[in-house]
């Protein structure tokens, strides 16, 4: 690695005990013919990142890992975790190296590359990263963030003509994410399983003062911690059920300590809507299926409870701050999808017409994403007249069976006139999306990308940063997906 003059707005990483403990300093592995394939202007805007930094082939060198940074050397964490179902050992960041953290408007932010090469911790791995499968999480990262789900970050993707092996030869590419911090359930896991509890203790210790201060007031404050985690889980996956996402591997090494959706990996949003669709080929027993997310996010927490009972002491103490997600999850649920729904949680009708909706979605795998804006606008048309053939045909018309439809909207519309709430359009229309990053609106923009001509990425960023808005001329990316759409397999690989 050549010695760099550049002047880096990264700050390195602090080199505290548990920094030793936790990671290894590991350089960078270059690439050849770095390129350019997107940059987040945006992100860097609210980082407030200097100007036309990241247009600089400075920034292009450091984000492709093709110098090191001006201060400080990357680091690597280990970690272990849960993999479908299984304890699996020790993981770590086998491609994944923090660069260094950035002091910002939005707080001290961390800034890793993914794919930049080997690291202790690549066991099996080539520490690389395909360009399709980061156009998927560069996109998707930004796509939730604009859904107001909590999410890292992605600033820059960059390329590489790089032959990668997957199922078939792919090439690199390496992503830019930030987030406060990527500390993951696997970190505690593994300090407690291998019995390192004075690491552990730091550990935890590190993460309330920095990022729940709040549970130091608790009786139990890693108690305290294990609580307020359960909640922000029960808020983030609330999120992904009412949006239709599937996270695909919600192994508790993908799962963050701040709440924030990590690691995407064989994410889909939702099209037509059935409650056990597994969005992972490789998940042949469907363990992270849409229905099954909240009882895994509740099962892994258990384990992150597991791994901090050295520190919590009583088990009891353990269960009773798990037994916050039990109640914040399914209220949290409801206020989400009641909120779709132009309702407020406290309606009386809610749970009801909430259940009898995802009924009728669920009989005929009715689009999700589609259904709910036409029912947005079914809403916002209603006025006197809600019956009016004009305004219910665009909705009546996803479905097959009528007169399902129609049981449907008469109970609908005889619970909600019945109550002096009724239906806010506006409410729905800040909670039903036009856009979300369908599989084959990603898979498009990754194949023009294949060939060269990543136009799509940047198109398709501006259109999911502002989902809620109309964009008449990409009307067809709200639409139905094409046949194709259905044939689309993302497995692990990445
Ligand atoms: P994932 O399924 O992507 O969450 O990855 C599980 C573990 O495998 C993590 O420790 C990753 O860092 C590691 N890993 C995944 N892909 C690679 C790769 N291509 N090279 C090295 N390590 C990898
Ligand atoms: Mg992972």
């Amino acid at each position: 690695m050549p010695l760099t003059t550049a002047t880096d707005p990264l700050l390195p990483c602090q080199p505290t005990d548990l920094m030793a403990a936790l990671a290894h300093p590991v350089h960078p592995t270059p690439l050849p013919s770095p390129r350019w394939v997107a940059r987040c202007d945006a992100l860097a805007h609210e980082l407030d990142l200097p100007p036309d930094w990241l247009a600089s082939d400075d920034a292009l060198a450091l984000l492709a890992g093709n110098r090191a940074p001006a201060h400080g050397t990357p680091l690597a964490t280990v970690y272990s975790g849960h993999q479908f179902g299984q304890w699996a050992g020790q993981l770590g960041d086998g491609r994944a190296l923090l660069l260094g953290e950035l002091d910002t408007p939005l707080g001290r932010q961390e800034v890793q590359l993914k794919g930049a090469g080997l690291t202790p911790f690549s066991r099996m791995g080539d520490g690389r990263a395909v360009l399709r499968s980061s156009i998927r999480e560069y996109l998707c990262s930004e796509a939730m963030h604009a859904l107001g789900i909590p999410t890292t970050r992605a600033l820059a993707l960059t390329g590489s003509p790089q032959p990668v092996r997957r199922e078939t030869v792919e090439t690199a590419a390496v992503l830019t994410r930030v987030a406060p911090s990527f500390i993951r359930f696997g970190h505690f896991e593994h300090f407690s399983h291998s019995g390192q509890h004075g690491v552990l203790r730091a550990l935890a210790d590190h993460v309330i003062d920095r990022f729940y201060p709040a549970c130091r007031e608790a009786a139990n404050p890693h108690a305290g911690l294990l609580q307020a985690v359960s909640e922000r889980t029960a808020h983030l996956v609330a999120q992904w059920q009412a949006v239709g996402f599937c996270h695909g591997v919600m192994n508790t090494d993908n799962m963050s300590i701040l709440g924030l959706t990590l690691d995407y990996g064989p994410f889909q949003f939702m099209d037509g809507f059935h409650p056990g669709h597994v969005c992972n080929h490789s998940d042949t027993g469907g363990r992270y299926a849409y229905n099954r997310q909240p009882q895994v996010a509740y099962w892994n927490l258990f384990c992150l409870g597991q791994a901090l009972l050295p520190l919590i002491g009583e088990p009891d103490d353990a269960m009773a701050a798990l037994d916050s997600y039990q109640t914040v999850f399914p209220a949290a649920l409801t206020q989400r999808m009641a909120a779709k729904l132009g309702l407020g949680a406290d309606h009386p009708h809610a749970r009801t017409l909430i259940d009898s909706t995802l009924q009728l979605l669920a009989a005929e795998r009715t689009d999700y994403p589609l259904f709910w804006h036409r029912y947005t606008q079914w809403l916002a048309a209603q006025g006197e007249a809600p019956d009016q053939p004009q305004a219910v045909a665009p909705l009546q018309d996803l479905f097959a069976d009528h007169s399902r439809f129609d049981a449907w909207k008469n109970q609908f519309l005889e619970l909600t006139t019945q109550h002096q709430q009724a239906p806010d359009a506006n409410l729905a229309s800040k909670n039903n999306p036009k856009y979300v990053l369908r599989n084959h609106l990603a898979q498009t923009a990754i194949a023009q990308a294949e060939q060269g001509d990543a136009g799509l990425v940047a198109e398709l960023l501006a259109v999911l940063q502002t989902p809620f808005s109309a964009h008449p001329e990409h009307e067809g990316w709200a639409g139905l997906p094409p046949d194709w759409a259905a044939h689309i397999e993302i497995s692990c690989s990445s």
